[in-house]
């Protein structure tokens, strides 16, 4: 074919292949109820990672009524589904979050926790009404949806309990971009520095890698009036902790940002006894895989230096469940913007900061290229401004069909890119 590809046939190319604006947001307004519905059911019944088990089973029943393949459970109470749509296209992944939070609720709300001490203080019953509901908006467009569209539906974004493999590393671990395989990924995390409406974007790192260690400083226990006779491990932990903020002031550029926090320390068990032993955990928050790596050498010749300038021994252990940094393909992100624009508007728009907070969706953009939106929540005028993982968080639940129409728009778009002037 050696047709001249005019402007106007780009625009008319580019329309066929564009998501139906319209549609899509007729049917997500039309559905607002029942996302509600269905946000606030699993808002009532929270469970913790790897334990989704209601949660899993709930959304597993809905994709199959919605006629997609299922795939359940997938990394323990997790959930695979696959709608096929009838024209050809890419392979495109949508991902929801399914775990709550060891927080005991305290908003006075119908749809209260009923489970004591846990709570959705994190917006994942949110994400997994939205996406259930991009599930069924597209599903019902089927004949026209150009490519195939895998819902992964994911526990333990938390981190599963002690001892036990989950969160987004089992998911793929089973397969989860493997069949069909997924050529691009998308996800987005309720936030409250947005008000409901906004939505917020970043080229690059959009949270920050998450790594937990421990350091064990080795002493040895005496009486309390006889230091010398023994080995103090608690002045030389002071010490470390003071070292170990100098690797993050002192020894790496300002420009990158990184947090090091240790939140616990545990040594000694009386005033008058030397401690055999002090313990203690902290994290790692970095934007960079490169800072990442060279803060780990760097605590780890801190930890040395320090425990033998006192002749005690030490040692650091970091767990083998960190994350990287959450980085947004540029590519993909670019050519994102405009669909977030025809949505939410160009002024809702924004880009936006990292946090340094972090996520596992991470572990899928490492893997194909990805985009994890912010979406704001915040609606002072309803007194809704809690920040994440606190006993008062909740939403402005008009994100929910905002939420649908977000996800929808960025899966067509990116299923069937329109196509690029030819030369
Ligand atoms: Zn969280
Ligand atoms: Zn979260």
């Amino acid at each position: 074919m050696t047709m001249t590809m005019t402007p106007a046939l780009l625009v008319a190319l580019a329309a066929s292949t564009a998501a139906p604006d319209a549609e899509i947001k007729a049917a997500a307004e039309r559905m607002a109820p029942a996302l509600v519905e269905i946000r606030r059911d699993i808002h009532k019944h929270p469970e913790l990672g790897n334990r989704e088990v209601r949660t899993g089973k709930l959304v597993a029943d809905r994709l199959r009524a919605l006629g997609l393949e299922v795939r359940y459970p997938v990394a323990r109470t997790g959930v695979l589904g696959v709608l096929r749509g009838a024209k050809p296209g890419r392979v495109v992944a949508v991902r929801a979050d399914l775990d709550a939070l060891p927080i005991q609720e305290v908003n006075d709300v119908p749809y209260k926790s009923e489970v004591p001490g846990v709570k959705h203080a994190c917006g994942h019953d949110a994400h997994t009404a939205i996406v259930l509901g991009t599930a069924e908006v597209l599903s019902k467009m089927k004949d026209r949806l150009p490519g195939t569209v895998v819902f992964l539906f994911q526990p333990a974004e938390e981190g599963p309990p002690e001892g036990e493999e989950g969160g987004a590393l089992l998911m793929i671990k089973e397969g989860a971009l493997d069949d069909p395989k997924v050529q691009a990924i998308f996800g987005l995390h309720t936030d409250p520095f947005l008000n409901v409406g906004q939505v917020g974007w970043a080229v690059g790192p959009i949270f920050a890698s998450s790594d937990t260690f421990t350091i064990e400083v080795q002493g040895k226990t005496t009486h309390g009036a006889y230091p010398d006779t023994g080995l103090d491990p608690i002045p030389v932990a002071s010490e470390m902790v003071e070292a170990l903020q100098l690797v993050v002031s002192r020894q790496t550029n300002a420009q990158n940002p990184k947090v090091l926090t240790i939140g616990q320390i545990h040594g000694g068990n009386r005033f008058n006894i030397i401690a055999d032993k002090v313990v203690m955990q902290g994290t790692v928050r970095t934007l960079d895989e490169a800072v990442r790596k060279d803060i780990k050498e760097r605590m780890a010749r801190t930890v040395k230096g320090v425990a033998e300038a006192h002749g005690t021994t030490a040692t650091l252990r970091y767990e083998d469940d960190g994350n990287p940094a959450t980085m947004n393909d540029e590519a993909l992100t670019r050519a994102s913007v405009p669909s977030l624009e025809r949505v939410c508007g160009k002024a809702n728009v924004l880009e936006v900061k990292p946090q340094m907070g972090a996520e596992d969706f991470a572990l899928f953009a490492e893997r194909v290229p990805g985009l994890y939106v912010k979406m704001g929540i915040r609606n002072e005028a309803r007194g809704i401004v809690a920040k994440m993982h606190t006993p008062d968080w909740d939403i402005d639940e008009s994100v929910l069909p905002l939420g649908v129409r977000t996800l929808s728009t960025l899966v067509w778009d990116s299923l069937a890119p329109p196509p690029r002037a030819r030369r």
